[in-house]
């Protein structure tokens, strides 16, 4: 088993250790060592990174991850195939490590003090890229978050020790006072304890001092799921670039606006109205260009039987020439429209027609090929041929069917 020096000293960024095992995994190498100051991605808290230095190659660790045979750092290897029984350096990326320290431990205060304020348990706990997220197994509300968040940063400011005690043997004593509660241990358990805030189990890595947090602040909250809430929120240097790149956004989206001042939300809603005014008016617009259209060809129509058909070549798009075709013969009784365009054809009839549109399509497309379908009152399809031949063959047709 890999001997965990991170947990000897969370800080240590440099040591020494035995290569144990190789692994090939498609581009990537894995290996096994002795003893590695690399965490294992585990408990919400992301797997190291930094490199692996042998004699003759050198491991760019991307992912540490924990298996039961051992730790496993996963990354691109340059240089010669490792060797077992190696001697090899290990070089940790702190900057991501400490990070993740300060977020982890920001977490167990914010934890803590939800607790208090509220009643509430943290459940799910996860640091991603650029932030991190806990659930929470209750409503939460900006009040509440604001209060939650002062607490927290002056717990932080009090520069508070952060103490790693590891039991074999759980006492009542601390059992019964843990803010998780512990239900069996396996090997030992390692407690956590900040200050006199929290004292619960964890097997990350924390910082020694709640100052070295930095500062922390919640981003987003919303429900998940039914009585879970999630809560998002960055600390330490995380928190002053991902809150850049919010206020960025928020600024950025405010200066794009006709009115530029905030708040954003008041400029979005506005937009919102405009583009519902728009919509009216464009419909009431199209309303009557389509009067004026009917009009125009109603007075150009063919007579077949006893019946009006209008026939024209248009260039809408489809949803628009449907609809029109189908108020058109919905306001005129007895008439028939054939449209055509050089991507679809479309034929509706008015209910007092006693022609088929669907049959109608189906006797044009044994002429001039293609595809489609529809009802009797409303047809369209798609024929590889010149709008105005689509328009004479359905004509035709349809002249004959009106006779029969
Ligand atoms: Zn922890």
């Amino acid at each position: 088993m890999t001997e965990r020096l991170y947990y000897k000293d969370p800080y240590l960024r440099e040591a020494e250790a035995i290569v144990e095992d190789i692994r090939f995994e498609g581009e990537k190498v894995a290996i096994k060592l002795d003893k590695t100051i690399f965490y294992p991605e585990g408990g919400g808290q992301p797997g190291d990174r930094g490199r692996i230095k042998g004699k003759e190659f050198e491991i760019l660790v991307e992912n540490t991850v924990e298996k039961p045979d051992g730790i496993w750092h996963i990354g691109t290897l340059k240089g010669s195939t490792p060797q077992k029984g190696e001697k090899v350096k290990l070089d940790l990326d702190w900057h991501w490590r400490y990070e993740n320290m300060k977020i982890h431990t920001g977490q167990h205060i914010l934890s803590a003090i939800l607790k208090k304020l509220y009643d509430l348990d943290t459940s799910g706990f996860h640091i991603f890229e650029d932030y991190a997220k806990i659930e929470v197994n209750g409503e939460v509300t900006w009040e509440m978050i604001e209060r939650a968040e002062l607490e927290t940063n002056a717990i932080i400011q009090k520069d508070l020790p952060v103490i790693i005690e590891e039991y074999k043997y759980l006492p009542d004593d601390i059992a019964s006072i843990l803010r998780k509660h512990v239900t069996k241990v396996k090997d030992k358990v390692r407690i956590v304890k900040i200050g006199d805030v929290d004292m619960t189990p964890c097997g990350g890595t924390h910082v020694k001092s709640t100052k070295e947090v930095g500062f922390l602040k919640v981003i987003r909250f919303y429900k998940k799921s039914k009585g879970i809430w999630r809560i998002e929120f960055v600390a330490g240097e995380r928190a002053i670039r991902k809150l850049n790149e919010i206020l960025k956004d928020y600024w950025g989206a405010l200066d794009i606006m006709p009115n530029k001042n905030p708040p954003l939300s008041e400029r979005v809603r506005e937009i919102l109205e405009s583009i519902d005014k728009l919509e009216d008016e464009f419909d009431a617009q199209r309303r009557e260009l389509w009067k004026w259209k009917e009009q125009a060809l109603l007075s150009r129509s063919w007579e077949v039987g006893n019946y009006n058909v209008v026939t024209f070549v248009e260039s809408w798009d489809m949803k628009d020439a449907q609809a029109f075709a189908v108020d058109f013969v919905k306001n005129n009784p007895g008439t028939i429209v054939i449209l055509a365009s050089d991507d679809y054809v479309i034929f509706a009839r008015n209910e007092e027609v006693p022609v088929s549109m669907k049959d109608l399509l189906k006797k044009v497309l044994e002429e001039l090929g293609g595809k489609g379908g529809g009802t009797d009152n409303l047809a369209r399809g798609k024929i590889e041929a010149e709008p105005e031949d689509v328009i004479d063959v359905a004509l035709e047709k349809l002249k004959e069917m009106l006779k029969a």
